[in-house]
């Protein structure tokens, strides 16, 4: 193993077998070295298999050829050095704040002042450490995310696994929660593998992009994203970052093309 591969991704294809005999070819042959605190991101069409190959180095689902290796060591399945952020957040609505946040590390059976601690550390980190009595229904869509942030990181994983986590927000809490996860990322030393289908945000945050075929997804192209950090939202509007997104959106194809330049006839 390379030094500084955190995940490796080895020949990694996936069959689903559904009833009556139907198989979805969902990802084929995919090789992959996500490099330590990297941030890689992965676009590619609906249905492509990003969530599949997010499971897959998670430890949930199991690929049907090759292997996926943490740090040299191969993964059989789920462990807390590996956490995961959907769209759809995991936080506990019988929970408030900071018990949200406490779950996992009281999972793990660590020490009360330790858990505390951990709490205070990451309920700062995404700017919550006022609000922590606070219930998740008294909390807008953009402050839950951030707690279903801290919830994550809470259990110190050096590798976080995102699934369109801002999918749902609206356009301006996910531009602000772009920013916040930059800066994060910059604070916090992480390996970040995101999913996303929206380019703007994939070149934004990321310092490598890969382009997913359709189905079976196979990788299309790679893209180093060489913007210096900390990254000010105002790269968006750079010929830079145009050329970066013209370039990524030939090579995504199909209707998604056709969106893009509606938004750049606006622009
Ligand atoms: P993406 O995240 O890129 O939209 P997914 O990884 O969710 O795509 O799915 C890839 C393909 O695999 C899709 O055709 C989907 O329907 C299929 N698929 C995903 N999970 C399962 C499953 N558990 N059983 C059967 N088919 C599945
Ligand atoms: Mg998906």
């Amino acid at each position: 193993m390379d030094k500084g591969v955190k995940i490796r991704v080895e020949h990694v294809s996936k069959v689903f077998t559904i009833k009556g005999g139907l198989d979805i070819h969902a990802l084929e042959d995919i090789n992959l070295d996500i490099y330590e605190n990297e941030f890689l991101a992965i676009v590619g069409p609906s249905g492509c298999g990003k969530s599949t190959l997010l499971f897959i180095i998670a430890g949930t689902i199991e690929p049907t050829e090759g292997s996926i290796y943490y740090n040299g060591k191969k993964i059989i399945g789920p462990e807390p050095n590996r956490g995961v952020v959907f769209q759809e957040d995991a936080v506990f609505p019988w929970m408030t704040v900071r018990q949200n946040v406490k779950y996992g590390p009281k999972q793990l059976k660590l020490p009360a002042d330790k858990v505390s601690e951990i709490a205070d550390k990451y309920l700062k980190i995404v700017g919550l450490d006022k609000y922590g009595k606070l219930w998740p229904k008294q909390l807008s869509g953009g402050m839950r995310k951030r707690v279903d942030l801290a919830r994550a990181m809470a259990n110190e994983p050096d590798v976080l696994l995102m699934d369109e986590p801002f999918g749902a927000l609206d356009v301006i809490t996910k531009q602000n929660l772009q920013v916040e996860i930059s800066e994060l990322f910059g604070k916090v030393k992480k390996t970040i593998f995101f999913v996303t289908h929206d380019l703007e945000e994939a070149i934004f945050l990321a310092d490598r992009v890969i382009v997913s075929t359709e189905r079976p997804g196979k990788i299309k192209k790679t893209v180093e994203i060489e913007f210096e950090r900390p990254r000010s939202p105002h790269i968006k509007a750079s010929i830079e970052f145009q050329k970066l997104r013209e370039d990524l959106n030939a090579n995504l194809g199909t209707s998604r093309e056709l969106i893009d330049e509606g938004d750049k006839t606006i622009l």
